[in-house]
């Protein structure tokens, strides 16, 4: 539920303010392009303010500007710790429960600072002081948009290119359901800073490595499962495979898109192992539930069409088995 209020808001940040902006872990394009928006308008505005991210972000967002600025609370613990006990307010960008900030979770939800969420994703599980949320529109980039000019701070161009950016990565480069003739009037208003947004497509989707293509080549071809009674298709990667292509953080984005692209396919599942457990990606086209699945299923959450989970008690291949014996429980859903 909306708690906004920009009249009393205008009045809080007239005030200079000791600010912390936080996103999920594994801050994807629209996570971190909405901090880095915002990070710069407050920086603009007179605020002091920092950016912490749980952990690190993939490879091919460092070419958005200021994100050298980002705190990594993994590498930077004390620091972070630090920044959050003398924040007097925080943003929380692309989120909605505790849970996703990992470590950090425990002291940003122990501090007393005024809290303002800004997110598009279903159920929340925190109770900010402010909220501007709407689970209908594809990013938080375009919430973050319109927060700022409902604020009346100006955008910057590195702001202008971030928000591209959050918008675009979001919303599968335009292609989703969920966006709209606005997304488009936002995004106009975007170019008009002159962000150069070929530019931005190469760096997001053409920085492929040799050993990403090689990944992706074992997840499509030996390690994949289609269910067509189902409707459904699966992907995994194991800990050896990560390691025998060399995987860094990043790689296996948009992986899980590759079984949704397959005509009939409206059901498409990633899972990958790591040393803590096994995360999943579930995407869906048309009706298929996916945030529900996660929820019920895999500890996940996220979107009706796009959404992920974690396994700690289960082995690869049991979380695997696992999925498959759920299936005819959604055969009606699924055909
Ligand atoms: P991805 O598959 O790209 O990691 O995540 C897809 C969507 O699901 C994103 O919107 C993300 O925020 C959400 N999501 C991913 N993992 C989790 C999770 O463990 N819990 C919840 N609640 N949402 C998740
Ligand atoms: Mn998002």
């Amino acid at each position: 539920m909306n708690t906004i209020n920009f009249p009393y808001l205008k009045k809080y940040f007239s005030k200079k303010r000791n600010i912390v902006i936080t996103t999920h872990r594994t801050p994807d394009g629209d996570a971190l392009g909405s901090s880095i928006a915002l990070y710069n308008t407050l920086r603009l505005d007179g605020h002091n303010v920092n950016m912490i991210v749980p952990n690190n972000f993939p490879y091919f967002l460092d070419f958005l500007p200021l994100s050298s600025d980002a705190i990594v609370f993994e590498k930077e613990n004390e620091k972070g710790i630090k920044l959050i006990d003398e924040a007097d307010t925080f943003f929380f960008l692309d989120f909605n429960s505790y849970s996703r900030l990992d470590r950090m979770a425990d002291y940003v939800s122990k501090s007393d600072g005024y809290v303002i969420l800004i997110d598009h994703h279903q159920d929340a599980q925190i109770q900010p002081d402010q909220s501007f949320c709407d689970t209908n529109i594809c990013s938080t980039a375009e919430l973050v948009y319109d927060f700022i000019n409902n604020m009346q701070w100006e955008i910057s161009k590195e702001s202008a290119i971030a928000l591209y950016t959050g918008i675009v990565t979001d919303s599968g480069s335009f292609k989703y359901p969920t966006v709209t003739n606005k997304t488009h009037d936002i995004v106009s208003n975007l170019l008009s800073y002159d962000i150069n947004h070929s530019l931005i497509h190469k760096k997001l989707f053409d920085s492929n490595t040799l050993s990403r293509m090689r990944l992706l080549g074992k997840c499509i071809g030996s390690n994949f499962q289609l269910f067509s009674e189902y409707k459904s298709a699966l992907i995994y990667l194991t800990k050896k495979d990560l390691n025998d292509y060399n995987f860094v953080k990043g790689d296996t984005e948009g992986f899980v898109n590759y079984p949704l692209s397959l005509k009939g396919v409206v059901f498409s599942v990633f899972f990958i192992e790591f040393n803590d457990g096994v995360k999943i990606s579930f995407r869906s086209k048309y009706d298929f539930d996916v945030n529900k699945f996660a929820r019920l299923h895999f500890n996940g959450g996220g979107h009706k069409n796009a959404s992920g989970g974690k396994v700690t008690d289960l082995n690869l291949k049991e979380t695997i088995d696992y999925f498959i014996s759920l299936l005819p429980k959604y055969k009606n859903e699924l055909s």
